[in-house]
């Protein structure tokens, strides 16, 4: 019986071998369900190591589309971290209205994407959508400072976008504000001062 028992563990360790070997064959000529990060490339129309292969609510580098933004302060309210800084003042008068009064402003949006944690809850309350997540995550650098992304150019302040009820405002396709001011940017910057 012995004998017996020997070479049927001999044919059980075969049977398993071929089993497990067959499932592995199977895989040799099927599409890899992995990618090659950062050479992954599965549209090779839309890009090579680009945000196409992640899903649509991934929650990437912030962006704000600045020309729909109420000024609000719910997002930067929303921030448990306070990575957002917003500042809103008021501004003389447009040129073709010297007499007019002071005009409300925003002087400054900046997210601090070094800081931040993805964690959605500035996105969530905005009324316009004018803060979002993108699906760009790629942006070393080797000045830290640059990774705070500034929405409105120092000196050029913008006037706040007027919410009409039901109206959904018009926007820009989402990743090209944040691909101009960080994921494009060069990773060597020289260091500069850090935004107050
Ligand atoms: S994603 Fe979270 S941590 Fe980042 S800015 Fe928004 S609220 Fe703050
Ligand atoms: S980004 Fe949205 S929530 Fe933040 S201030 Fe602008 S409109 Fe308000």
């Amino acid at each position: 019986m012995v004998v017996v028992d020997y070479f049927r563990d001999i044919k059980r360790s075969l049977l398993s071998t071929v089993e497990g070997m067959a499932v592995t064959m199977s895989w040799v000529f099927r599409e890899p369900m992995t990618i090659q990060y950062p050479y992954r490339k599965r549209d090779p129309k839309t890009s090579v190591g680009g945000p196409d292969t992640l899903p649509e609510r991934y929650r990437g580098f912030l962006e704000v589309d600045i020309d729909i933004c109420s000024a609000c302060l719910a997002c930067l309210r929303a921030c448990p971290i306070e990575c957002i800084a917003i500042d809103v003042a008021k501004i003389p008068p447009p040129a073709d209205d010297p007499e007019g009064k002071p005009v409300r402003a925003i002087t400054r949006f900046d997210i601090d994407l070094a800081k931040c944690m993805y964690c959605g809850l500035c996105s969530e309350p905005c009324p316009t959508g004018a803060i979002r997540h993108t699906q760009h995550f790629e942006g070393a650098m080797t000045s830290i400072e640059h990774l705070v992304a500034r929405f409105v150019v120092p000196g050029k302040p913008v006037v706040p976008f007027k919410v009409t009820k039901g109206e959904t405002p018009q926007t820009v396709p989402k990743g090209s504000i944040i691909e101009r001011l960080v994921v494009k940017k060069p990773w060597d910057l020289p260091p500069i001062e850090f935004p107050k």
